[in-house]
């Protein structure tokens, strides 16, 4: 039986006719550039997240850059962030000219460790940045409260946690600014690149929108130096017609996590992976840990890919210890969970168009991994 990691033809089956059609429909109207489906859509998102403000760019990576840029970091200041995440969440730090300052991991989790953060706070600190990794918010409790003691300002990378919630507070109300990636294979993935920040802040979504649109706040007159960087029609009418779904899919990625907790509960390979009180995990990634370090985990990856099982290493290295950002100081040995992790972890099928079926058999594989 295949069973594919990410299944984006799977979903495209049921809507495709819709999209279709609103593609056609985008294509007669010809306003190509911030049309009337990216401001439907920001209304739609920022309503689901539980913010007044959302602006449409680019990418996660540009939603990153923009909102960083939105709080003026640059060169000198520190932003503390994780080691473990996807590459875009320190690149942008580094692009502004600003120094990453990696904190450690709560193993549990994969997401940082507030008692790690608080360690890394220097009178540099210009902005903490935790990751909602795997679609579940980090302690924005405990960080927001460092962040207040400090004075700095916390940005959450949602880039895999649309929908999410911890004890009944929406994403977007966890951070001074959250940013959304709609990658084609996220939770809420578009046919293209996108993605979007939001926020309470009236100042701050001035600031995003002059950002987004080269510095303009329109009529040719430039009030700061921006970037070109703007969610394009098309993509803002694919995403309103896959977000009427997202919260369906989401439970469907949440069931396939419990069926898949429930059947490997005594599986002795893997390490399970665990939900903090209070959060509404939304599984853009089921993240088992295999105990036996690279080689093991390897191995059982292998082991699933002879049985036609697709799965992947989020994320096989610590930024600390990769090219570029081995300048920023952190030595290997610096972020050991981290580290650990990377040996450790392996991904498996959890998107919303799998089968009971196909769970179990991949549970059924597992389980006959020796
Ligand atoms: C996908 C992702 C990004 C970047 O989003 P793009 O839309 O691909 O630019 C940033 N951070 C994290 C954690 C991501 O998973």
């Amino acid at each position: 039986m295949k069973v594919e990691l990410a299944d984006i033809k799977a979903q495209h089956k049921a809507i495709e006719p819709e999209i279709l059609a609103t593609l056609a429909d985008v294509f007669t109207d010809c306003r190509f550039i911030l049309g009337p489906n990216v401001t439907a859509l920001e209304q739609e998102i920022a309503a689901l997240s539980g913010v007044r403000f959302a602006a449409g760019v680019n990418s996660g990576t540009d939603a990153l850059l923009i909102a960083l840029a939105a709080l003026d970091i640059k060169p000198g200041d520190e932003v503390i962030t994780t080691p473990f995440t996807f590459v875009a969440t320190v690149e942008t730090v580094c692009q502004l000219g600003a120094t990453p300052v990696f904190a450690d991991i709560d193993l549990d989790t994969f997401n940082i460790d507030p008692a790690e953060i608080e360690k890394k706070i220097t009178p540099k600190t210009r902005a903490i940045m935790p990751v909602h990794l795997f679609g579940q918010l980090a302690d924005v409790e405990t960080i927001n409260a460092i962040g207040q003691k400090h004075g700095i300002p916390v940005i959450g990378d949602g880039a895999q946690a649309i929908g999410a919630s911890r004890n009944g507070v929406p994403i977007g109300q966890t951070a001074a600014l959250t940013t959304l990636s709609f990658y084609p294979t996220k939770n809420l993935g578009g046919c293209g690149d996108g993605g979007m920040v939001l926020t309470d802040d009236e100042k701050l979504y001035e600031q995003i929108k002059l950002l987004r649109f080269h510095g303009s706040g329109g009529g040719y007159i430039y009030k700061r130096i921006g970037y070109c960087s703007r969610l394009d029609e098309i993509q803002a009418a694919v995403l309103r017609i896959k977000l009427k779904r997202l919260a369906a899919w989401n439970n469907a990625r949440k069931a396939n996590a419990a069926r898949y907790i429930s059947k490997l509960s005594g599986v002795q390979s893997v390490i399970l992976p665990k939900t903090d009180p209070g959060n509404d995990h939304i599984y853009h990634q089921f993240t088992v840990r295999v105990a036996g370090g690279a080689e093991r985990r390897d191995a059982l990856k292998a082991h699933l890919a002879s049985h036609e099982i697709g799965s992947a290493v989020f994320y096989p290295r610590s930024l600390h210890l990769m090219g570029p950002y081995t300048e920023y100081g952190a030595k290997p040995g610096d972020l050991p969970n981290s580290e650990r992790a990377t040996s450790e972890v392996l991904s498996l099928p959890v998107h919303p168009d799998l089968t009971a079926a196909q769970v179990d058999f991949v549970a059924d594989t597992i389980a006959s991994f020796k």
